[in-house]
């Protein structure tokens, strides 16, 4: 039997009696979600999608939409641009706050409100309905699958958004957005109209946690590049107020929605969601966020933890009649091949009749300056020492 489910189903049980908090109810269409739902999904490199609880449900994606817009500005703008119009820092202020730089107008970062709308703005061009086809059609790479819009919801967004109006109006006074304010509101409506599961949406979560490719599909959807930037961004800034907090106790870079929905990626690890829709008073699902609590401690995701294998690569010498051949393994970071270069020195100082046959073809991974640090060693050992990628 999988042994995964079982181990996922045993967090949900732990959670499941906590009925605190309240569902969002700005808008009738999130006001009736059943508010006992629970869902939980998890991703791992292999592209296999563990699912437990109301996994099939479908809900509105609302905030949780925008590390993938700012992903698609990034693709479409480059980080330069984009960041001149919307910050990096956490506000430390509720999502939905005016925190607008004074004089400029940037907002705090992309991932309140104010700072969300202006992504929007950057990330497409056209007509509202064109803008928001091409920020589906990204989220849909992100899933995997082809994401709708929940129309009632988009109108619900549309006739009670005064607040984001006014933000998206102050943008434009400022020049943070260019050209008709409705249409990129009516785009920001939409985006956070787009329907997903919790199995979409740790699909989402994995593609930005193995560097902007879909490990379902094998896609890659945006550049590595963009990949860290976005969860840089949501590693600061993702849980809105209690963004410090959750860096402490969960450590892992998330995103959360009014919905009730959370992603929280460990890089290189797994991408994944919850979804229950009783929300603490930050707007972050309350059994969400111990769903992640829970998963931080028990299976070790919290990015500050120490990770040995990248300072310790894998290792094995073979003595054959040519010489001695090293295989390298796993992954090579600038301080394994410190240890590596270790190796190479005992190896050609013991013996210094035999060569050596450095092979990283079997490396998962290397870093251009672990590479340059074993070339430097090959040079500075002569003829004797060789290399094959
Ligand atoms: N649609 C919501 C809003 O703009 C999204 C906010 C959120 O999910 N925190 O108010």
């Amino acid at each position: 039997m999988d042994p995964i489910a079982p181990m996922l189903e045993a967090v949900l049980q732990e959670v499941r009696e906590d009925t605190s908090g309240a569902v969002a109810d700005y808008i009738p269409q999130l006001a009736a979600a059943p508010p006992d739902r629970l869902a939980f999904a998890v991703v791992g490199p292999r592209g296999h999608v563990f699912s437990v609880g109301d996994d099939e449900v479908a809900f509105t994606i609302q905030s949780v939409s925008k590390p993938f817009v700012l992903a698609l500005a990034l693709e479409r703008l480059g980080r330069d641009a984009v960041f001149a119009r919307v910050g990096v820092e956490p506000s430390g202020e509720p999502f939905n706050a005016i925190s607008l730089e004074a004089g400029t107008g940037r907002p705090a970062n992309p991932m309140v409100n104010a700072g969300a709308i202006a992504t929007s703005g950057l990330a497409a061009e056209g007509s509202a309905a064109e803008r928001s086809s091409t920020l589906r059609d990204t989220l849909s790479r992100f899933a995997g699958r082809s994401l709708s819009i929940d129309e009632e919801v988009y109108l619900g967004e549309s006739e009670t958004g005064h607040r984001n109006r006014a933000l998206a109006h102050l943008l434009r006074s400022h020049g943070i957005i260019d050209g008709d304010v409705t249409t990129v509101v009516e785009t920001y409506f939409r985006q956070c109209s787009i329907l997903v599961t919790v199995r979409d949406l740790s699909v989402m979560a994995a593609t930005l946690a193995f560097g902007g490719v879909n490990p379902v599909t094998g896609e890659r959807v945006v550049r590595e590049a963009v990949a860290r930037d976005v969860v840089s961004v949501m590693a600061s800034c993702g849980m809105y107020d209690y963004s410090g907090e959750w860096m402490l106790r969960v450590g892992m870079p998330a995103k959360s929605g009014v919905s009730g929905d959370l992603m929280a990626i460990a890089p290189s690890q797994f991408g994944v969601a919850t979804f229950s829709p009783r929300l603490d008073r930050h707007g972050n699902s309350v059994r969400g966020i111990r769903v992640l609590e829970r998963l931080s401690e028990e299976f070790g995701m919290h990015v500050f933890e120490p990770h040995e294998s990248i300072a310790e690569p894998g290792i094995r010498i073979e003595r054959t009649d040519g010489g001695v051949i090293v295989h390298l393994g796993g992954e090579l970071a600038f301080s394994g091949a410190a240890r590596v270069v270790g190796v190479l020195r005992d190896l050609t100082g013991a013996d210094s009749e035999s060569d050596v046959l450095v092979d990283a073809s079997a490396l998962a991974r290397a870093h251009p300056a672990a590479l340059s640090v074993l070339r430097a060693q090959l040079e500075t050992e002569g003829g004797r020492l060789h290399f094959t990628q």
